[in-house]
């Protein structure tokens, strides 16, 4: 994607959303960190219904760590892999309490060596609980921005890369939420909808899916007859089903 358009493209979604936020429900630091090592593959609402039960109990590492595992999992039940989280959670608070001061550290290298955290959800909270201008690539993020050219690759890491070089500087810090959402909701990945996307003049993905109302929108009989022209493929069908 051209320098031009790139910029065009992070000013509508500045223009269509200021101020994005992340769909996980969280008001610490902590709570975003248990949020995001909770979600993989698992839905944000199914981590938020579980979370908004546990953090009414238990919100900081130290009261869930006394909770211990047998205390935990119970919260924990309805999300995907809740037995490895589980795990993954109370060590992550043992490591927060005894070598952190019960406090996140605003440092990749630390967050990365706790179980359950990888390069994607050390960006999210460094991105999100401290505003760092971080790629967390997901799966709608790697999608989008391969199928716009904005930053190409076979990898997360590649694909992070280039979008740390491709996108404007006055937009790295919300770009992640920006592509996330665009990918969730409009460039889905089965099926792009291309024909209410805002950014669809910039984006070089070829074909574009086309309106399926308008595909689908039958031909007035009378016009057709009226006409004297022979029906179409499509309107032949139509006709056939009414
Ligand atoms: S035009 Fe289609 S493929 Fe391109 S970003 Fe929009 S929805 Fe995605």
């Amino acid at each position: 994607m051209k320098p031009a358009d790139r910029v065009e493209l992070f000013k509508r979604f500045r223009a269509a959303n200021p101020k994005p936020v992340t769909e996980l429900e969280y008001q610490t630091p902590f709570e975003l960190l248990a949020a995001v090592l909770l979600s993989a593959q698992a839905t944000d609402r199914s981590v938020n219904a579980a979370t908004r039960l546990l953090f009414a109990v238990a919100r900081t590492p130290a009261a869930i760590l006394a909770l211990g595992v047998e205390g935990l999992e119970p919260y924990l039940r309805t999300i995907g892999l809740y037995r490895s989280k589980t795990k993954h959670l109370i060590e992550t608070c043992r490591i927060l309490v005894q070598a952190h001061g019960g406090e996140v550290p605003r440092d990749r290298e630390a967050l990365e060596a706790l179980p359950g955290v990888g390069r994607k959800t050390a960006n999210v909270v460094l991105n999100t609980a401290f505003g760092e201008p971080t790629m967390a690539v997901d799966t709608h993020i790697f999608r989008v921005s391969n199928r716009m050219k904005l930053a190409v690759g076979k990898t997360p890491r590649q694909v992070e890369d280039g979008l740390m070089r491709a996108v404007p500087t006055d937009a790295l810090v919300d770009a992640h939420h920006w592509l996330i959402l665009h990918g969730r909701y409009v460039c889905k990945a089965r099926k792009p909808e291309c024909w209410r996307c805002p950014v669809a003049d910039l984006c070089p993905y070829r074909p574009k899916t086309p309106d399926p109302l308008a595909a689908d929108a039958p031909a007035p009989r009378a016009q057709a007859k009226s006409s004297g022209q022979a029906p179409t493929a499509s309107r032949r069908r139509v006709q056939s089903e009414s």
